[in-house]
């Protein structure tokens, strides 16, 4: 975007590295049912977190929100970490960075609570993240134009076959307590 007053102050680390965590929060949310109608990202002359994940909850479904948070900081700092498991330290800066997902990520008693248990999942997504998050770079707009049948089609889905997709991830581990508690 050519701004004349907010020159665009971004470096080409960081535009990769929003790219990298605004696709891991959108194929968490779609792997875990939900429907995503964008996925964005903007340079901005100011702060890290440039680009924008909304998705709606299908009727009966309670999404794992604390994961969809966790997948963009925990993607992003893998990123950041050079494709390894990243230190601790830079997951708590990802963690400052990104007030709104910290937000999400807080417990009953306002604690910040991490969901490191998916981790081991969150690495095998990567190859997913990077491919989704290419995509994105080079998006006219950096806008997908068909954000949830893209990412569908990244993770092997097609876009109807959530509830399939959603048992598979269960039987394999995933945590979805949300459905579970409902
Ligand atoms: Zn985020």
């Amino acid at each position: 975007m050519a701004g004349t007053a907010g020159r665009i102050m971004m470096s080409a680390h960081d535009f990769a590295a929003a790219c990298v965590h605004e696709s891991a929060h959108a194929l968490v949310a779609v792997a875990t049912g939900g429907r995503l109608t964008a996925l964005t990202v903007t340079p901005v002359p100011t702060g890290s977190h440039a680009g924008h994940v909304e998705y709606s909850t299908p009727p009966g479904i309670t999404l794992p929100e604390n994961e969809i948070a966790y997948a963009g900081l925990f993607a992003e700092s893998v990123f950041d970490s050079n494709g390894g498991r990243p230190a601790h330290r830079t997951l708590l800066a990802a963690l400052a960075a990104n007030p709104d997902d910290r937000t999400a990520l807080l417990d009953h008693r306002g604690t910040v609570a991490l969901p490191r248990e998916i981790e081991p999942v969150l690495l095998d997504l990567m190859p997913s993240v990077l491919t989704v998050a290419a995509t994105l770079a080079t998006a006219r707009q950096g806008r997908l134009p068909a954000p949830h049948r893209q990412v569908a089609a990244v993770l092997g889905m097609s876009p109807t076959s959530g509830p399939l997709i959603r048992g598979s991830l269960r039987n394999s581990g995933w945590a979805l307590r949300g459905l579970e508690a409902g």
